[in-house]
């Protein structure tokens, strides 16, 4: 069994094997993978893809990168759109300090406004941060009544985990964990509360040894949970099964 809990398969990497890439998924037992948007276009597609498949679920919302182009009416339909039953988060959001696409004000505006989208339609968040992690939690604080989400590919400090995870937030940890300069991660992935961790590729990017700076694969989640495996010393069906209940935990509309 395999559970991704964010690849972006409307990237136009897979565009010349989209469909070989998810049949594949499915011999490999992908059992749960959800495609967060990163616009209004990328958000449609994603519902999409996943009308087409049972493993498929959508998120629908603007990345920080994209937050400039969101207008009222963007807003308007990705709320709109986060009613259809396959969509199970809104994300994925947040704020970007490293490229700084879109001004930091407008990242900061966009990424509440869609927290409140959250909130009125009772779906978790898939958060985006890089470089911001203050201002992202500052803004999770202030919003916390009524919210749930997703620090998605963490990248912080076990001393930031800590704060996420008091604010009742989940950690997703993706294929760095499997890099040899992996930083503060390994501290992170042997210290969050098993019943708190997801897994995830963000594929296309972050592709884990044994296949970096090849095109990711969902199905390399594999490597980030034996990596996991290794640092808690627990075994890989034990992890999965822990993963799954965690992903149905949060995600509450997937329906098993
Ligand atoms: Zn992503």
């Amino acid at each position: 069994m395999l559970i991704d809990t964010h690849a972006h398969l409307i990237d136009e990497k897979y565009e010349e094997n989209r469909s070989e890439i998810i049949e594949g998924l499915q011999n490999n037992r992908m059992e749960i993978l959800i495609n967060p948007a990163v616009d209004l276009d990328t958000s449609r597609k994603g519902i999409q893809l996943a009308e087409s498949w049972n493993f498929i679920f959508a998120a629908v919302g603007y990345h920080p990168h994209e937050a400039r182009h969101a207008s009222e009416e963007d807003l308007k339909e990705i709320e709109k759109l986060s009613t259809h039953p396959k969509v199970v988060a809104i994300g994925e959001i947040g704020l970007d300090y490293h490229y700084d696409f879109s001004p930091r004000e407008i990242q900061q505006e966009i990424y509440e406004k869609q927290i409140d989208i959250a909130k009125r339609q009772k779906l978790p968040i898939i958060i985006h941060s890089r470089e911001a992690h203050q201002d992202t939690f500052d803004i999770l604080e202030r919003n916390k009544e009524g919210l749930a989400g997703v620090l998605h590919s963490y990248s912080g400090s076990w001393e930031m985990a800590k704060r996420y995870l008091d604010l009742g937030f989940y950690l997703s940890i993706s294929g760095p964990i499997t890099f040899k300069n992996a930083h503060k991660l390994p501290e992170v992935a042997e210290k969050v509360p098993l019943d708190r961790i997801l897994i995830e590729t963000d594929s296309p990017y972050l592709t884990p040894a044994p296949y970096r700076g090849k095109v990711n694969n969902p199905a390399y989640v594999r490597y980030v949970a034996e990596e996991i495996c290794r640092l808690r010393n627990i075994e890989f069906e034990e992890l999965l099964l822990q993963i799954k209940e965690n992903t149905l935990a949060l995600f509450t509309k997937i329906e098993m």
